[in-house]
């Protein structure tokens, strides 16, 4: 989520520790050159400057929520410089939202000069530049969405559930990256922090971080709270696989 929300509100108890002021969730994920990024929201301007994202060469949506997709008018720059147009690979029914939503990029009526991206759905692994991709099928509340698997690294962000044969995709990863938006109440789309923490167990997953959290789910105290190898991601963090 954004963090302080809109009008900022409640922000006065966040603004003593930077960490507590989010963007809305994307990873940048670089190796041998090859630049790709998950999810592509409001802010991906923004954070695509201070992350000195210079290349992109693929794109993956995890879902069609504004908040997952909403640069991708942001994206025009990349064509731009790149000469090319933008691979996207995420769900048919996000591609199917993004093409009513943002109709001024496709088809006969496109908008001059705006972004070019090409869809691609993911059935089962693909090699996408180095790196071996597979579709983690997840529960958003009723809607089907997808995290990934990269290589060793699981980005999972607004899940609910995770189907039995999805848990036995994210097994094996040396990193996971999920969401959890709060300590408290459940949520009816959205894993709470303790749900998280008992799905990662489950999954046995050595190192994790959380991601998507809301205002009131301060950055210290909660790391104190949580196990060692879990712990509260922040904007423009750096992980090493
Ligand atoms: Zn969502
Ligand atoms: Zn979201």
């Amino acid at each position: 989520m954004g963090v302080p929300v809109a009008g900022g509100f409640y922000k006065e108890g966040l603004i003593p520790d930077p960490r507590n002021i989010r963007s809305r969730c994307s990873a940048w994920i670089q190796q041998d050159g090859f630049s790709l990024v998950i999810d592509i929201g409001p802010e991906f301007r923004l954070q695509s400057i201070s992350a000195g994202i210079n290349q992109l060469d693929a794109v993956l949506i995890t879902h069609e929520h504004m908040d997952h997709i909403a640069g991708i008018d942001d994206l025009r720059m990349y064509n731009y410089v790149q000469k090319n147009s933008i691979p996207v690979y995420t769900t048919p029914s996000a591609i199917k939202s993004i093409k009513t939503r943002f109709h001024y990029l496709f088809g006969a009526e496109r908008y001059p000069g705006s972004t070019r991206v090409s869809f691609h759905t993911i059935h089962s692994p693909v090699q996408i530049g180095p790196f071996t991709i597979t579709a983690i099928p997840a529960k958003h509340g009723s809607l089907d969405i997808i995290g990934f698997k990269i290589n060793d690294l699981c980005y999972l962000t607004d899940v609910k559930e995770l189907p039995k044969e999805s848990l036995s995709l994210v097994e094996g990863a040396k990193v996971l990256i999920l969401s959890a938006l709060r300590w408290g109440p459940k949520h009816p789309t959205h894993l709470s922090i303790p749900e998280a923490v008992v799905l990662i167990t489950k999954l046995g997953v050595p190192e994790a971080y959380l991601i998507h959290m809301n205002g009131q789910t301060k950055h210290s105290p909660s790391n104190k709270k949580l196990p060692n190898h879990i712990k509260l991601a922040f904007d423009q963090q750096t992980i090493y696989l």
